[in-house]
This record gives C-alpha cells, structure tokens and sequence, in this order.
C-alpha cells in the first residue's frame, strides 16, 4: 500500500479534455483539492460529441482498441455503455474498395520488427514518449526503409495518416508512427476490454465519458478565460476573467505553446514550446448523399501522399438510416469545404449541407533533430520544477489511452495520497451540458 506523508496540496488544472479531467480525477481521488478552469463552454476538449436529428456523432476522439485499458477501467467506474465500431473500409482514388494490405503481420518482417524493439525501444508501449524518442528520431520513410519495414507503411500507413498523424512522406519522425501502430492493437492482440474483442466506442458519443468524469469533480470551471499565470516559491495564481484562483501547483493540460502567452514561463519553456509542432487537421460533420455508407472508410487516393493534402482522406458513416457523415481533411481551413465537395463528387456522391466544421491543432510533437537533443527529457524534467506539470499529448502522443495513462501516471507519482483524505468526499456534482447543435 501507498504511504500517506503529504497533506492535501490545492491544484490548478488549466484544460478539461481527457488529460486535464485524469489528472483531476486522479488526484481528487487522492484527497487533493482540485480546480479544472476550461476556456470552452463543455468539457471533453477534443473528444467532444454533438447531436443532429437526435443522434450522437463524434467530432474527435472516440475509437478504443484493446490497449485501451485505462480508458476501458475509467468507462467501467462511471458505468458508461460501449459498443463495437463501425468497420473499416478503405478506397481507391476511384472510389472502388480495396483490401487494406495487412502483410506485415504475416511476413517475417513482423518478427525482425519485434527484435528490433525488443533491441531498440522496449519501452514504446509504455506511457510516454521519451523513453522511445532518441531510438525514433528519424523520418518515418527513412527508418521504414533502414530496416526493409515498408510493409509496415503499406499496412497501417493509410489508416495513420486517414487519422491526421500526417502523410509518411513528411518527415515526421518515427516515434510518432511506431507508437500509433502499437496503440493499434493489432501486433500483440490483448485481452478483451468490456467484452469487445476487436475496437469499441461509447453508446451515445464518446462526450458521454468525459461529462460522467467532469460530474464527478468537486470544482470545473468552463468558459473561463485564463488571463495571466504566476508562479512563486510559495505557490501559483491563475488570474482569470471570473477572478483569481490560488494553488500550490499547477497542471497545464493544453499544449504548452497555446498557453505561453499567459504564462510567466522560464527561457526553457520558451525554448521548448518554440519547437512545438503540429497538423492542421479538420472535421466536417456533413449531410451528403450516394456515398458508400455503414463503415469508416479510408481514401487510399489522398492518403499516399503529401501532395494532396487538403483532400478528404477519410469519412465516417455510423447511422445506416441518415446521410449525416464526419469527413476528415487536412490542410487550409478556407480551402476545406471546397475541396470537400469535389471529393464526394468524385466518389459518385453529392454534398448538401455542411452542419459544422472544427480546425483541431492536431497531434502536438517534436522534430527529428529536437528529439536527438532529447527535447522530450527536458520536457520531462521540468515536471514539478516552478510547481508546475505538463501533460497531454505531447509528452504522452495524440490518442485518448496515451493521454489517459500518462496524466494518471503523472499525478500517481508526483501528487502522493493526502493524509486522513482517502475516503470519497461528499460533493456538489457540475451541471455539464452536451453540446447540441440542432
Ligand atoms: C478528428 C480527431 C479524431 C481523433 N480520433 C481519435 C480516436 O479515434 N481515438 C483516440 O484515442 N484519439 C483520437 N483523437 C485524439 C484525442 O482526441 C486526443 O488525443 C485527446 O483529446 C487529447 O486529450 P487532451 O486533454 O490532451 O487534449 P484536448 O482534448 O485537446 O483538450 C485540451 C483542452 O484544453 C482546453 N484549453 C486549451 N487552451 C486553454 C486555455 N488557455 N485555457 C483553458 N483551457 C484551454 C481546450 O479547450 C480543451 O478542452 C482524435 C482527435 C481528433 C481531433
């Protein structure tokens, strides 16, 4: 068993998507006093949910796999009901389906890349990046090639990049690819999880997960503007449009660059969140007709390369009985919903009203030449360093379970179980709405 030598520290917890509500979830549960300040009106961040015609459609975030079992055990204490995903399906630049290669999990190179990170990165499944970083520095082609894994590109590069990881021919460095496929599942199958075999979701929109999280807090604040941070060697202010709020530590869990213009930060933490890259990755929840419909569907023709970016690369039919689809795109927002239009139209469909568009600042990450200089050890080591601690994607990688297990993880080691606290407090549950839309 845990010891229990702190007294209850107060936390400041900047962001309300899955990060910021495990880290307050954890800690609360730890006997913690916790406020969560959210500049939306709703929580959930990128996983957030919207309802047309009465059903459930997710914006972001919301495919489990069976190495999701953090967000499996959390689903489990709220009672959430889950269901099997849709299937995948993946297009040609005709439109004709086609058989997604899954040759690397049959071919030997499975094997040579099994002995590869036994060797090289043992630790890439684990929460976190870091440990894998220097390992992984190189353009994901470039390693691909180095190591005679192409058919590991040809096998989950379309369903990587349909996701807004990026195109393989980008540069981006491997770490970030190596990782997704990990987090697939699909080359060391699990266990079940709530009793799917293969990848599930939430009945209802993944939404529905984060509001259960959210009710339980004792103190989230939504549609708060943070204005100012500072940090003293007795404690933290967090200014806000609604007042002050006072702490002994602070989580940032938002992007570190989107914050550096309240924040009272370091030349380290400039430094760092000067690095910061990301993708412009968009979703339109649409209403379009003649389609291919009941699967997710991967478009191979927008997916090989760069060079087409800004082109739909996937879309989302969930409900057999409606036309409303989630498309997915890169590149410029104003060029999003034209080219859109010319995609469904090319793949014999027709698009009749756009309901809503997000622009996501995507999948946070470091440079190959920023990981080599161990840009993710000194973004660990500033962890607790000005009473202040960083999660999210960044430190963890883009996907729900990484998020999830790296902010429990986080506050497990840096935030000890209070004295006297453990029992579960009475609390004023929040009111968190859903987001509706029509
Ligand atoms: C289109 C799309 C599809 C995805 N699909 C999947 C999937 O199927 N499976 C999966 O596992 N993952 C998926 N993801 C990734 C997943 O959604 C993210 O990994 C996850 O949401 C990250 O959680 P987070 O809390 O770190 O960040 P976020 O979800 O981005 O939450 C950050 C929160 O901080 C708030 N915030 C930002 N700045 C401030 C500020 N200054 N003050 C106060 N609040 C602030 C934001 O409003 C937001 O609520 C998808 C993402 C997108 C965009």
């Amino acid at each position: 068993m845990q010891e229990l030598h702190e007294s209850a520290r107060t936390v400041a917890v900047v962001g309300a998507g899955p990060s910021g509500l495990a880290v307050a979830r954890e800690l609360e549960r730890a006997g913690h006093r916790v406020t969560v300040l959210e500049e939306q009106d709703t929580v959930a961040g990128k996983c957030r949910s919207v309802h047309v015609d009465g059903r459930a459609y997710d914006l972001g975030g919301h495919i489990c796999t069976n190495r999701y079992e953090r967000t499996a055990q959390l689903l489990s204490e709220l009672d959430v009901e889950t269901e099997r995903t849709t299937r995948y399906r993946v297009l040609d630049a005709e439109g004709k389906a086609v058989r997604q290669s899954m040759a690397f999990l049959r071919d030997d190179a499975l094997q040579r890349y099994r002995a590869l990170r036994e060797r090289e990165f043992p630790r890439i499944a684990e929460p976190g990046l870091a440990h894998s970083a220097r390992a992984l520095a190189a353009p994901v082609a470039e390693w691909l090639a180095e190591h005679g894994l192409r058919s590991m590109a040809d096998s989950f590069g379309t369903g990587y990049t349909a996701a807004g990881y990026g195109h393989l021919d980008e540069g981006i460095p491997a770490l970030y690819f190596v990782k997704y496929v990990e987090m697939t599942g699909l080359l060391d199958p699990g266990p079940e999880l709530l009793g799917h075999s293969g990848d599930f979701t939430v009945v209802g929109g993944f939404g529905t997960l984060w509001r259960r999280v959210a009710e339980e807090l004792k103190d989230l604040r939504c549609g708060v503007r943070v204005i100012s941070i500072e940090r003293h060697a007795d404690g933290v202010r967090v200014h806000t449009d609604a007042g002050p709020v006072e702490a002994d530590d602070l989580v940032l869990a938002v992007t570190p660059d989107r914050v550096l213009p309240v924040l009272d930060a370091t030349d380290e933490e400039r430094d760092l969140a000067g690095r910061i890259r990301g993708n412009a990755y968009h979703t339109t929840l649409a209403t379009a007709s003649g389609l291919p419909g009941d699967a997710f569907y991967f478009l191979a023709g927008h997916t090989a390369s760069r060079a087409t970016a800004g082109h739909c690369v996937s879309y989302h039919h969930r409900y057999p009985g409606s036309d409303v689809r989630t498309f997915y795109s890169y590149g410029r927002p104003e060029d999003v919903t034209a080219l859109l239009r010319e995609d469904v139209e090319a793949l014999g469909g027709r698009l009749t009203e756009v309901h809503l568009q997000r622009a996501w600042a995507f999948m946070p990450y470091f440079g190959g030449a920023d990981l080599r200089d161990r840009a993710l050890d000194r973004l660990d080591a500033l962890q607790g360093r000005n009473r202040t601690y960083y999660v999210g994607g960044l430190p963890a990688f883009e996907l729900v379970e990484c998020a999830v297990a790296h902010a429990q993880d986080l506050a497990r080691r840096h935030f000890p179980p209070a004295q006297g606290t453990l029992t579960r407090q009475d609390h004023r549950p929040a009111t968190i709405e859903e987001e509706p839309l029509t």
